[in-house]
């Protein structure tokens, strides 16, 4: 294998939902300076670093997720790592008024809010004639539902006056048809529409609104959930072009680019951030029956 190139080598990362030991600044580390950021699903995993990446350059943050204590535990992590402020609150993406609370709980803290990013989501392995008609609603209220609920709070409490930038994390499941993922690529997939949709009709107010499609990202709930382990171990990733699975810093650093004045003519679309995976990847019907049946999810 060739030695790798600067530009697709991986920064580091941390396995769990701890903050990064050490950290080079690529971007300007003002680059959000003044700014904050409300990121639902930010107690945890991709959210997590997510929120960790944007107060190294300068945001304040909001991690808003259905555990008090999950988010306010990230939050004492996040601030003792980064020195900037962040709001732990508590919320319920399927809950319109849960969200009106929480922003305008942060509204009074901050005066403002800039960033909107919609992480929260639920997912698991399950073959579309195993799933139950509730399990597969749950997933387009959480994924789906939640973040429209959410994007039309942040519109009419600040962004509609003030403009501001959008970044709905979604997936590549919907592509090719992911075997054991129907639910969340159908409610990913729809996420995508919406992220258009709205790119339309908010832009005019100074709304950028963009999708953020990560591949496998290792040290993530996802990754444990949807088969991660089970294809580093079958050497799986070895079909994905860049060879490998991607890491928790790599989806924020993305984002970071997304929501920063960077993307300043970027709206309406889906950024992948996978490696050339879905371009490449197995979508193996069997061997996901295999790993679902195994109770790896
Ligand atoms: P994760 O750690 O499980 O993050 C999901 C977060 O959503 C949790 O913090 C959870 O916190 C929150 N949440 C769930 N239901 C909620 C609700 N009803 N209201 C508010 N918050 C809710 O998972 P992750 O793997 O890092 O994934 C993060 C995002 O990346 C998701 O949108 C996922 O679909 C996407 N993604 C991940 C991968 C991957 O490989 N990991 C690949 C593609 C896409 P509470 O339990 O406290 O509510």
């Amino acid at each position: 294998m060739a030695a790798e190139a600067d530009a697709s080598r991986p920064p580091a990362d941390e396995e769990g939902d701890q903050c990064l030991r050490e950290y080079r600044h690529l971007f300007s580390p003002d680059i959000l300076a003044g700014q904050v950021a409300f990121i639902t699903g930010g107690g945890s995993g991709i959210g997590f670093r997510i929120a960790e990446i944007f107060m190294r350059h300068g945001c304040r943050t909001v991690i808003a997720s259905r555990s008090l204590q999950r988010v306010s535990e990230a939050s004492k992590k996040l601030v003792a790592a980064t020195g900037q402020q962040c709001l732990p609150l508590s919320l319920d993406v399927r809950e319109p008024q849960t969200i009106v609370s929480a922003v305008e709980e942060a509204l009074k803290e901050f005066k403002r809010i800039d960033i909107l990013i919609n992480g929260a989501a639920g997912n698991f392995l399950c073959p579309a004639s195993a799933l139950s008609f509730n399990a597969f609603k749950t997933v387009i209220d959480i994924d789906t539902i939640g973040t429209f609920n959410t994007s039309k709070v942040l519109f009419e409490k600040y962004f509609r006056d003030h403009g501001g930038v959008i970044v709905n994390i979604t997936a590549t499941l919907s592509y090719r048809g992911q075997a054991l993922q129907v639910h969340a690529g159908a409610a990913k997939a729809a996420i995508d529409a919406m992220t258009r949709h709205l790119a339309v009709e908010w832009g005019p107010s100074n709304i950028r609104v963009n999708s953020l499609a990560p591949g496998p990202i290792s040290g993530t709930e996802g990754y444990r959930r949807l088969g991660g382990k089970f294809a580093e171990q079958s050497s799986l990733f070895a079909m994905i072009p860049l060879q490998r699975a991607g890491n928790k810093t790599e989806i924020a650093h993305s984002t970071l680019y997304l929501a920063s004045p960077l993307s300043s003519y970027v709206t309406g679309t889906t950024l992948v951030v996978d490696g050339g995976s879905w371009l490449t990847s197995a979508n193996s019907f069997s061997a996901m029956l295999d790993v679902w049946a195994a109770g790896a999810n």
